[in-house]
This record gives structure tokens, sequence and C-alpha cells, in this order.
């Protein structure tokens, strides 16, 4: 029941369900750990990747050793061009310009081969990120639909969930691209390497420790990019919610009415200042890092490309030759800036996945397989004693209730705000579980029920039952995913509902469209969509026990005593349980519990509890009073 931004989450307290985040990486075990760990989900993100296609798996592995393997080519030919030339130029004979002729086509060819390589290299990522995006978000949203409720009540699993889903679609692919991208720049690096032992091993190893210090450099700051990132994630979803209360519709009417706008952006505009602070002085400290020890490679370069000179003038190794290192330098130099931006970018993208399996794994206790049916058919509901304190909270909200609901009876619920009643509910619906006493239905303790039949046998409208922006049948028929698109069924419920009237006049009927996200939505009053709400309930036909949370406090009184009028021949033998302020609607319940902070302080009929002249016929005077 939260909306895309979350808007109705309140910040509760941490619990005890959700594990623990991660502790914060150790900063005195960096280094080699750190750079290894640019690794670590690499083959997780492969294995993803895998698992979506082979095919332009096996095709992204192909090009890139390829692409890997091509520039070195290129380099070679190139020297052999040279040579062919220098000879060509000595000897002037025909076979040997022919030679150095058919090198030059050769290096075209191979030119053109790469350039076929690395447009299939795209065009391979293009796929693969249409098909890996919906994989992921998918995954996400199906882990979501398996938690509790109370792990979205928890704000730093609702952190996880965000961060997850902010990336989906991009972080897996990139982290893959850029794990091979590594590897055929490694590649590449292997081979010029290969090319230039020729000129010397010592050469090779001064290139190859030149770079490490950058290397460490861009590891380290990428780590610390990513916890700024977590670190900050609380602003950063404060700041989404700001945007979300600024720019939509259901919003806008109250914001501009009550002048709040302007403040509220002065809010929105804070934030990012706070951040872009932390992210300005990280930033500036990478560049600068990052051109010092890069300065550091370039020089080892450029020291190595004089030494390569001076040894052509001084005749010990050929023009050819020459040229060869020389391409290889400025290419190896290319391949390893290419590198340093990969790991860089793949550490964010590996921490990126940290959340996502951080998410994805969370362990959800799989309840023991649940029976389908209870020792007592028709024993009705039965509450025990039952004690429930929501996680972090101080006070308990539900205390020590006791109460039988046989089948076929109709229950009120009454209470001031705040006196458990939808806590009730929510304990009835198995979203929580009693932590004292039990809760039975057809004699079995509903946490051994299995949670899909036992929803099944409930029906339940809350009071923010979801608007959903879909068709006006739909919004019904959501009230038995059976009969989600049963013209027929909506029709009958929303006869029972009161709903009929008014979908009949509208211009596309049960088909027209709700909401304003979508072309052509038209919006309801807020008392007929609790007639949309009551038919939702009544689509529910086969559930024994119906319960409405506050399902007619915006309905017209003649409306409202309609619905009821008939309602005991509409529910015919469902249990119903009603949750309502007004009396007029209480009063025709076959029995009335009264709640006081979470007790149970009367019960009985309407006429019994007048009698006894307590609770409930205080509240009862009052309201009437106030009709006199
Ligand atoms: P009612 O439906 O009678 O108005 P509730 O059952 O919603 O009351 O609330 C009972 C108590 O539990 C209140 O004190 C309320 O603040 C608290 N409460 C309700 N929902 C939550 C929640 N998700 N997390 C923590 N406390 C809650």
């Amino acid at each position: 029941m939260l909306d895309a931004a979350g808007s109705r989450r309140r910040p509760s307290a941490s619990l005890e369900v959700v594990t623990p985040p991660p502790e914060p990486r150790d900063p005195n075990g960096r280094g080699a750990r750190q750079l290894l760990g640019v690794f670590r989900y690499s083959g997780r993100a492969v294995e993803l990747v895998w698992t979506t296609s082979r095919f332009l798996t096996i095709a992204l592995a192909l090009l890139t050793l390829l692409g890997g393997v091509l520039p070195a080519a290129t380099a070679y030919v190139g020297k052999l061009i040279v040579d062919a030339v220098v000879q060509a130029a000595d000897t002037g004979l025909h076979a040997d310009r022919w030679a150095a002729l058919g090198y030059v086509a050769l290096e075209g060819g191979i030119v053109v081969a790469l350039a076929a390589v690395q447009r299939g290299l795209l065009v391979c990522q293009s796929l693969l990120r249409a098909l890996l995006g919906q994989r992921v978000n998918v995954m996400i949203l199906e882990k979501a639909l398996t938690l509790d409720l109370a792990h979205f009540e928890d704000s730093e699993f609702y952190d996880k969930m965000t961060r997850a889903r902010r990336e989906a679609s991009s972080r897996p692919l990139s982290l893959v691209t850029r794990t091979f991208g590594l590897g055929q720049n490694a590649i590449s690096l292997v081979a010029f390497a290969g090319l230039l032992l020729g000129f010397s091993p010592l050469a090779v190893l001064v290139l190859a420790l030149a770079g490490v210090p950058a290397f460490v450099a861009e590891a380290r700051y990428s780590g610390e990019a990513f916890r700024l990132f977590k670190w900050r994630s609380p602003e950063t979803r404060q700041q989404l919610y700001l945007e979300t209360v600024l720019a939509r519709e259901d919003y806008v009417k109250e914001v501009k009415l009550l002048g709040l706008a302007p403040r509220l952006l002065q809010r929105y505009r804070e934030i990012f200042q706070k951040l872009y602070r932390a992210d300005r002085d990280l930033t500036l400290r990478r560049g600068l890092w990052g051109y010092v020890l890069g300065l550091l490679s370039t020089l080892a370069f450029y020291a190595a490309y004089a030494w390569i000179v001076v040894e052509a003038v001084a005749g010990r190794i050929s023009l050819g030759e020459m040229t060869m290192y020389l391409l290889v330098f400025r290419q190896g130099q290319a391949a390893f800036s290419a590198s340093l931006s990969a790991i860089g970018g793949m550490y964010e993208d590996n921490l990126y996945l940290s959340t996502l399996y951080e998410f994805l794994e969370q362990e959800v206790l799989p309840g023991p397989a649940g029976a389908a049916a209870g020792p007592l058919p028709g024993d009705g509901v039965r509450f025990e004693n039952v004690t429930f304190t929501y996680p972090g909270a101080q006070r308990r909200a539900v205390d020590g209730v006791t109460l039988h609901l046989r089948p076929g009876r109709k229950l009120a619920l009454v209470g001031e705000n705040g006196s458990g009643k939808t806590t009730l509910i929510k304990l009835l619906t198995r979203l929580y579980a009693p932590e004292a006493g039990t809760i039975t239905l057809d004699g079995l303790d509903l946490q051994a029920w299995d949670v899909q039949a036992l929803r099944r046998r409930v029906g339940v409208i809350f009071q923010d039952f979801v608007h959903y922006q879909f068709p006006v049948g739909e919004n019904i028929g959501a009230g038995d995913v059976e009969h989600f698109e049963d013209e027929l069924r909506w029709r009958q419920a929303a006869g029972k509902g009161m709903a009929a009237p008014f979908i009949e006049e509208m211009k596309d009927g049960y088909r027209t469209q709700l909401g304003r996200w979508f072309q052509d939505g038209r919006e309801l009053s807020i008392g007929q969509w609790q007639k949309i709400a009551l038919s939702r309930a009544f689509m529910r036909e086969s559930a024994d026990i119906l319960v409405l949370d506050e399902p007619t406090a915006a309905m017209d009184a003649e409306a409202e005593m309609r619905v009821f009028d008939h309602f005991r021949e509409i529910t015919k033998g469902q249990m119903a349980i009603l949750i309502s302020h007004r009396f007029s609607t209480v009063r025709m319940a076959d029995e009335i519990a009264v709640l006081e902070d979470g007790r149970l302080v009367e019960h009985g009929s309407h006429e019994e509890l007048l009698r006894a002249a307590g609770r409930y016929a205080h509240l009862f005077s009052l309201q009437a009073a106030g009709y006199r």
C-alpha cells in the first residue's frame, strides 16, 4: 500500500526482523583487499548476464577477446609495413614493394574487423541492457512480494530497496561490460607487453609498476564515493520525497493553498547544498590525486619512449620496430587509462550489486507449510488474550484482547483513534503476529494456516485502501483476483456497494480509466471512492470474514443507510467486522466491542451496552446529542 515514492511511510524505529546492514568497511583494511574487491561481484554479474541470454554473453565474450587482440596485431603489422618499406627502398625490387603494399592491405583489413568488433560490442550491450534491466527489476519486485509488512515500515530496509531499484537497469550490465572491457584491455596490455619484451623486459616491468599507484588511488576513491552515496541515502530519499510533494497531482492542491511550496523548495535546495559540498570535496581530491599519480605513469611511459628513440637512433632496433614500440606505447597508455576508469566504475558497480544482493538475500523466514483447513469448521474467529506491540514502540497497541466471533455474526469495533482497532485487523489478517496469545480460525492458530488459504478466507478493505489508477471496473475486480476482469461480477458487486449508479453514468461505464496518471483518467470524490472500496469488498463472495475499516465515513447518510439496510442480506453467512465512528452504522451490528488503549473494555449488543451505561453508552449519547 505504498505509492511510488513511499510517501506514506513513517520513519519507524529499527526492527529485529530485519538483518542489520553490513558493518562499514574497515578503514585500515584497504589496499590489496580493496583492489580485489573490484572483482567481488563480477562473477555474479557474469552469471546474471549468462542466465539472461547465453547467446549474447558468448557473443560479448568473443568480441571482447577479439577487441583485445586486434590492436596488438595492428601494431605488429605496422612494424612489418615500415620494415618492408625500408627494405623495398633499399633493394628497389618489385616483389618487396608488393609485399609492403600487401601489409598495408592487411592492416586495413584488421582495422575494418576492429570496427566491426566494436560495433558488435555496442549492439550486444544495448540488447543485454534491456533484457537485464527487466530481469533485475522483476527480481526486485518478486522479492518485495515475499516480504512482510514490517519490512516496508523499516526505514533502513526501505533505503536498501530504493537504492537497489534506482539503478537496477544499468549497473549489472555496466559491471559486466567493464569487467569484459578490463579483460579486453588486459589482453591488449599483455599482447603489447609480449611485443615489448623483444625490446627489454626491464621496460615492461617499469611500465607495469608505474601504473600501480594510480590503480590504488582509483580503487580507494571509488570506495569512498560509494560510502558517501550510502551514507547520504536518507537525505537523497528526503529529496525524492520533496520532489514528489512538490510535483504530484494529489499533493499540489494542498501545497499550493497552504503556500508551502517556497519553503519546501528551500529545504530541497539546502539538502542539495549539503550533499554537494561533500561531493565536491571528494571529486576535487579524487581529481587531484588521479592527476598526480597518473602523471607518474605518463612520465614512466615517456622515459621508455625516449629510450626507444635513442635505441633506434643508435641503430640497435629497426625503424619498423621503433614504429611498433611507439604505437604499442601510445595504445598501451590508452588501454591503461581505460582500465583505470573501468576500475573506478567497477568499484561503484560492485557496491551497487552488493546492495542489490543484500536486498535479494534478505532473509525471509518461510513459515512452516500451513494447513488449508482447521479442525473445527464453523468455530469462527477467536482472539485469546492477544497482545501486540509494534516494533520499536513503547506502548502495547493491543493488550490482552479476548473475543469470539461466530459465523454469520456481525461485529463492530468502536474506540477512539489509536485504540487498536486497525491493529486488531492487521493481526487477524496475519500482517503481523501477536507477541502473546493466539488468534484461531476454525479452531486452528492463524500462524499454522497456509497464508494463501487464510487470505482467501478474509476480505479486508482498509481505511487507506488503494486508489488504483486502473479502469473503474478493475478497481472493483481487485477484490477478487480470480474475477479481476469479470465484468458481470463487477456489476453485481457495484450494485451491492452502491457504486453502480454513478459508474453507469460515466462515459465508458466500467471501462472508465481512473486517476490522472493516464490519458482521460477521471477523478472520483472521496465518497465515490468509498463506494468503490465497498464494492471491492463485496467482490469477495467466497471469503467468510469481511472486514471493513471505516468504509462509509465519507458517504452521505442516505447512501450509507441503503448499504447497511441490506448489508445482512448481502453478506449472508459471512462474518463481518466493521470499524466505524458512526453509531448509525455501529448499532446494526450483532455485537459491539469497545476498545480503549488496546484493551477490550466492553462487549455486547447495542441494547446491552446502552443498558450497561458504560463507555459505549457515553460515546453514543455524545454523538446522539450532536444530532439533536
Ligand atoms: P485505531 O485503528 O484504533 O485508530 P491503530 O490500531 O491504528 O488504532 O493504532 C494503535 C496504536 O498503534 C496507536 O498508538 C498507533 O500510534 C500505533 N501504531 C499503529 N500503526 C503503527 C505502526 N505501523 N508502527 C508503529 N505504531 C503503530
